[in-house]
Parts: C-alpha cells; sequence; structure tokens
C-alpha cells in the first residue's frame, strides 16, 4: 500500500470461485485488469518522457485525490514512487513550499493550492482518470 488506509483480504481459490458464479464480478475484474495495464503502461511513458517536477506534481495530485489535503508521505517514499533520489524530490518540495503550493515537514506533506500544481504537473495523471471513466463510467 502507498498510504495508510483500510484494506481487506481474500483467499486467491475463493475469488476465483466467487469470479466464476458472479458474471458481474468477474467483468469488473476484468475491467480492472486492463485499467491496470494501462496505468502500468502511462507511468512508464510518463517516467520517460516527464520531468521530475511534472512527475512529483503528478504524484502529489494522485495522493491528494485518494487521501485528501493531508498526506502522510515522505520525501522518500516519494523519490521512490518517481524514481529519483531522495535529494531530487527535497529541491521540488522546497520550490513548492516557496511558492506556498504545499508545506511539509518531516512526513507530512499538505496541499495548499491544487490548481497551481496542477498546472506544473504533466497530463499523465488526467489521462488515468480519463481511461478510469472510460472503462468503469463516472
Ligand atoms: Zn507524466
Amino acid at each position: 500500500m502507498q498510504v495508510e488506509a483500510f484494506a481487506s483480504i481474500i483467499d486467491a481459490d475463493r475469488l476465483r470461485q466467487a469470479a466464476q458464479e458472479n458474471p458481474k464480478l468477474r467483468d469488473m475484474m476484468v475491467r480492472y485488469e486492463q485499467f491496470f495495464l494501462a496505468q502500468v503502461q502511462q507511468t512508464a511513458a510518463c517516467n520517460a518522457a516527464h520531468s521530475v517536477r511534472a512527475r512529483a506534481c503528478k504524484w502529489l495530485l494522485r495522493m491528494q485525490s485518494l487521501v485528501g489535503d493531508d498526506l502522510v508521505l515522505t520525501q522518500e517514499f516519494l523519490a521512490q514512487m518517481i524514481g529519483v533520489q531522495r535529494s531530487g524530490v527535497n529541491a521540488i518540495a522546497q520550490e513548492l513550499q516557496k511558492l506556498e503550493m504545499i508545506s511539509y515537514s518531516r512526513g507530512h506533506i499538505r496541499i495548499l493550492d491544487r490548481p497551481r500544481i496542477e498546472r506544473l504537473a504533466c497530463e499523465c495523471d488526467a489521462a488515468i482518470n480519463a481511461h478510469y471513466a472510460e472503462i468503469f463510467g463516472s
């Protein structure tokens, strides 16, 4: 898991059986597989084509959408997620904080100005969200 949250687990055999017995569940699992693969492909392209700052901003927006304004997210973790050294993320975090777009202290990042962060982020999060809506509906 990338951030603290609740989760459920199910035995793989029970899930397989449930999917065989429930066409809606099976359809949902196939759709999720399609979405997940598209997300992986988008992330690979993002890592190859977009700047560290754009990717960091994309990740902050993604995490805010999932968790809210206050992120329990270390720079070390963010660096791992976007595939760069911690020092690179630290410089970006300092820049964004100086511009009053985020505030951060040990292990906590608070989003202060989403619209401005969106302008710095690459389009990949929006592309992933659009693909999600296409596969699952709104
Ligand atoms: Zn990107």
